[in-house]
């Protein structure tokens, strides 16, 4: 098991019974593995021409800033409804139960720019492909998506790169 492996918990039956709950606060709590999880999201598109990072709400942004400086980029927050105090436009989104909705201030992304999304996890790709809409629609070019954990079974990885979106997960699980 590596650095980052350890530093994450696992928590069975949370929020719901069944789930298996990758819990990433032990890892950002942990200066080692935070740097590194950091380091390694922005590594691979060191050289890609990123020029903004849009992090999810909320787990999403405690990295993102940090890749954002790392990669010399802007970071943009794809945020909740009521959550961005200018004209923003949204998308909703399919859960599990019932539906969710991520905004973006239509300023946040101008036309042709080169985006990395950013996620603690990604599992069915529903949150990831709601803010990547929202991107394209302000004339984005996604050009990637990194993540620290993956559930690939769950099918969010291959819908990104069905869209032609490279991906980047630190660790993957079943
Ligand atoms: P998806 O939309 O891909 O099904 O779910 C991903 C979203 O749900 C992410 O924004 C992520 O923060 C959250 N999420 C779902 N399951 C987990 C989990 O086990 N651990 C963490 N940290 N976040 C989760």
């Amino acid at each position: 098991m590596n650095r980052l492996e350890q530093a994450i918990t696992t928590i069975s039956d949370y929020p719901s019974p069944g789930v298996q709950f990758r819990d990433i606060t032990s890892l950002v709590e942990n200066p080692q593995a935070f740097a590194e999880a950091c380091e390694q999201l922005a590594a691979p598109f060191a050289d890609a021409g990123i020029q903004k990072v849009l992090a999810i709400e909320a787990r999403g942004f405690i990295f993102g800033g940090a890749v954002a400086v790392a990669l010399g980029a802007g970071m943009v927050m794809a945020r909740k409804p009521g959550k961005l105090p200018r004209k923003v436009i949204a998308q909703t989104y399919e859960l599990e139960y019932g539906k969710d909705m991520l905004c973006l201030h239509v300023d946040a992304i101008k036309p042709g720019e080169r985006v990395l999304l950013l996620d603690d996890l990604i599992a069915t790709g529903g949150t990831a492909m709601a803010a990547t809409d929202l991107a394209q629609k302000l004339g984005a070019e996604v050009v990637a998506a990194s993540f620290v954990v993956a559930l690939p079974e769950l099918g969010g990885l291959g819908r990104l790169q069905a869209r032609n979106i490279q991906t980047h997960a630190l660790l993957e699980y079943e």
